[in-house]
């Protein structure tokens, strides 16, 4: 049987991002998680964009999203402002400082799912209050095939009861290092893994920034490496970027196993590793899928080895 491409569903902030880098500032540009998520992902796949802007949100911005495999139908205009954040990198680019969280038309979010998102096999939630990921999961009608989730220390913090109750129905948790130790309230990552696999994920995938990414199962470990670039002008969406191009490939793919879990992280850190390259949304814009396969290839050829 042919595998099918399915659809994948994402959820999170679409925004205006203040940026600041030992490479340059920019006061103003497109940002947001479901932003980078939805163009990484529509490399691979048709995307399926929920969230929200205020009428500050022109049709320029909204062409990041035309020509592209994105339905935004799901994306709700409000009036007020659009999401604003405001973030300062400091000269190891590992470091980032939160300047400004305005969230505007994101504090009254409620989201909708239109009618044809609801039978959508590959759900990505990106980071917002864990209620709001779960209402995404309430409304979906069919039983989805994968859930993913992101989440960061302040609703580990705010929200645990709420963020547990989410991760019941998760099956694949992509956090950084320090989020993994916060949330299983364990220092050891492979012990915090076990503490995590019984909160329901089944795979966890811990990013780590340069130093790439780490994918735990139950059964298996799989380990990729940060692309090593000559140039980082802005950290900004590698995150979001990793987890677009590890959904995107996987819901492209039709098939969720050990060897497409294992490809989607390899994909997953492709698409990280372009976004920041240049500040905000630059690279991916003009990314074409022949330089991701390139890429792909050059991942393969970094790590393997013979025994
Ligand atoms: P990343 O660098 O992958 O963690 O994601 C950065 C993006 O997340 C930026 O473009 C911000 O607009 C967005 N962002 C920052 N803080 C929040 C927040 N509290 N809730 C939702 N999105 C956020």
């Amino acid at each position: 049987m042919k595998n099918q491409r399915m659809p994948l569903l994402v959820v999170g902030s679409v925004a205006f991002d203040a940026l600041e880098t030992p490479f340059g500032k920019v006061p103003r540009t497109l940002g947001g998680a479901a932003t980078y998520f939805s163009v990484a992902a529509s490399f691979f796949t048709h995307v399926q964009l929920v969230g929200v802007v205020g009428d500050d949100f022109s049709k320029r911005d909204a062409g990041i999203f035309r020509g592209r495999r994105i339905d935004i139908r799901g994306l709700e205009r409000a009036a007020g402002k659009t999401f604003f954040w405001a973030g300062r990198y400091t000269d190891d680019m590992n470091d980032r400082v939160t300047l400004v969280t305005d969230l505007n038309v994101f504090a009254a979010f409620n989201p909708q799912l239109p009618v044809t998102y609801r039978r959508t096999p590959y759900i990505f939630l990106a980071n917002i209050h864990p209620d709001l990921q779960r209402s995404v999961l309430q409304q979906v009608e069919r039983r989805p095939r994968l859930v993913a989730l992101d989440t960061m220390n302040y609703w580990i913090e705010r929200t645990p009861a709420e963020l547990r109750e989410t991760l019941k129905h998760t099956q694949v948790l992509m956090i950084n290092d320090t989020e993994t130790r916060q949330l299983a309230t364990e220092r050891n990552l492979l012990r915090a893994a076990r503490r995590i696999f019984a909160m329901g994920p089944h795979t966890l995938v811990i990013k780590r920034g340069e130093h790439g990414a780490l994918m735990v199962h139950d059964k298996w470990m799989f380990a990729v490496p940060g692309y090593p670039l000559e140039q980082v002008q802005d950290p900004t969406g590698a995150g979001d970027s990793f987890a677009g191009g590890f959904m995107g490939y996987l819901a492209g793919s039709g098939r969720v196993n050990g060897a497409t879990l294992r490809r989607a992280m390899v994909y997953g850190s492709v698409l990280g590793s372009f976004a920041v390259e240049r500040f905000g949304l630059d690279r991916l814009r003009t990314l074409a899928r022949r330089e991701i396969e390139a890429r792909a290839r050059r991942f393969w050829q970094l790590t393997r080895f013979s025994l």
